[in-house]
């Protein structure tokens, strides 16, 4: 019998199984895929400002309180697994192309402005001298010198070690994984069993199965498919110095693209966002697209190695903010996510340890109650 039973081990699960095993709970994490979930497949934008949109101030402030909490979180895990997480600090540019994208942009500026995100608007030439292979058709844009990213998969990797040393036990597969459902006794959650036929016992289940949730525990969580790309800078062209330095966003003629660097050399391009149940495959219009806006954006693009187009499914919600709380006796639940469960990780792995504890969430947490939508 396991203290702490996590069903689903993507970015979410195993952070909170670490917290929870350096809390000193026994944590066993159920997981169906070997974590290739979202949180592999994401582009690890961790963005409150770029990120901020109409109608989510209570998201920005969570998001907002989540930065400081990663910082600390990655700084943990880099020291205790000697492994790096891949944190760049250089910020996200959003850039306009025709004055449509630029009164788009002025639009978003102003209320991010309201909300006290520190954002700073700049010329053309300006973007240019941050980034001087940006296309020449670029007209203006904003710095949002707070916003990170990080190289999600080397997190996931550093969190996965980071659990495993403090004593996470993590089944994975089809089988010994993939939980059927969750078993109750008077009225409390016991337990989850799997495909192979064993049932798991827990003290406390804590349910972080990411866009498949809704299929354990009826959670309005919806799968919101997205495609994404990874090239990689050639060295002769890495020769010169880095060819990107900044997360770069556009608006090209009101289609979105994101361009995430990394040091490694290898450069993210998203991602389509499309309500297709749970259909990952790539297509060739997203292929298409994804690489044209890129090439419009950043036309060096175009002689950079391809070598990976994948799609996974974000956890969605109706209100686009996270299902975090208490559920049902014995459960808690720590889902949907949806476009920031790389950035709400850890402070989503602290929340967790404080309901394990019975202790109340921090307010920025309060609109998020997994019950809200209850009726
Ligand atoms: C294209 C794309 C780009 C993104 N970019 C960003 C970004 O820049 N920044 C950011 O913060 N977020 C980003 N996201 C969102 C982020 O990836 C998700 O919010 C986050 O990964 C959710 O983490 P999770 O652990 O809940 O889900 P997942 O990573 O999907 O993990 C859920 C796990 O549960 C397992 N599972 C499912 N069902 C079961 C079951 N029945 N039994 C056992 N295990 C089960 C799955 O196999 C999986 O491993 C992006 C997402 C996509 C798709």
């Amino acid at each position: 019998v396991a203290d702490v039973l996590i069903v689903g081990g993507g970015i979410i699960g195993l952070s909170a199984a670490y917290r929870l095993a350096t809390g000193g709970r026994k944590v066993r994490v159920l997981d169906s895929s070997g974590a290739r979930g979202a949180s592999w497949v994401a582009a690890g934008m961790l963005a409150p400002a770029s990120e901020a949109s109409f109608g989510e101030e209570d998201l920005t402030r969570l998001t907002l309180a989540a930065v400081p909490a990663f910082t600390a979180f990655a700084a943990e895990l880099e020291a205790v697994t000697g492994q790096p997480v891949g944190l760049l600090t250089e910020g996200t540019l959003a850039v306009a192309f025709n004055p449509d994208d630029r009164v788009a942009l002025d639009r978003l500026t102003e209320f991010r402005d309201a909300l006290d995100l520190r954002t700073e608007t700049l010329t053309g030439r300006q973007v240019r001298a941050l980034e001087p292979y940006l296309a020449a058709g670029v007209r203006s844009g904003v710095l949002a010198s707070d916003d990170l990213s990080v190289d999600n998969r080397q997190y996931l990797n550093t969190v996965a070690s980071a659990a495993r040393s403090a004593g996470v036990e993590v089944l994975d597969g089809s089988g010994a994984g993939t939980v059927t459902h969750l078993f109750r006794q008077a009225g409390r959650v016991v337990g989850a069993a799997t495909a192979n036929g064993v049932e798991h016992r827990a003290d406390l289940v804590v349910l972080c199965a990411g866009a498949a949730s809704a299929g354990l525990l009826d959670l309005p969580v919806e799968p919101v498919k997205g495609q994404i790309l990874r090239l990689q800078v050639p060295d002769r062209l890495r020769a010169a110095g880095e060819v990107l330095t900044h997360t770069v966003r556009g608006l090209v003629r009101g289609s979105e693209v994101y361009l995430v660097p990394r040091r490694t050399g290898e450069i993210v391009v998203g991602a389509t966002s499309e309500q297709q149940g749970f259909d990952v495959t790539v297509t060739a219009g997203a292929v298409y697209e994804l690489l044209r806006n890129a090439y419009e954006l950043l036309p060096i693009s175009s002689e950079f190695t391809f070598y990976e187009a994948t799609a996974a499914s974000r956890p969605g919600t109706p209100d686009n903010g996270p299902l975090v709380g208490r559920y049902d006796p014995g459960l808690i639940v720590a889902t949907g996510h949806y476009r920031n469960g790389v950035l709400l990780s850890a402070i989503t792995a602290e929340a967790v340890a404080r309901l394990a504890d019975d202790e109340a969430l921090a307010e920025e947490w309060t609109p998020f109650d997994p019950h809200r939508f209850d009726h």
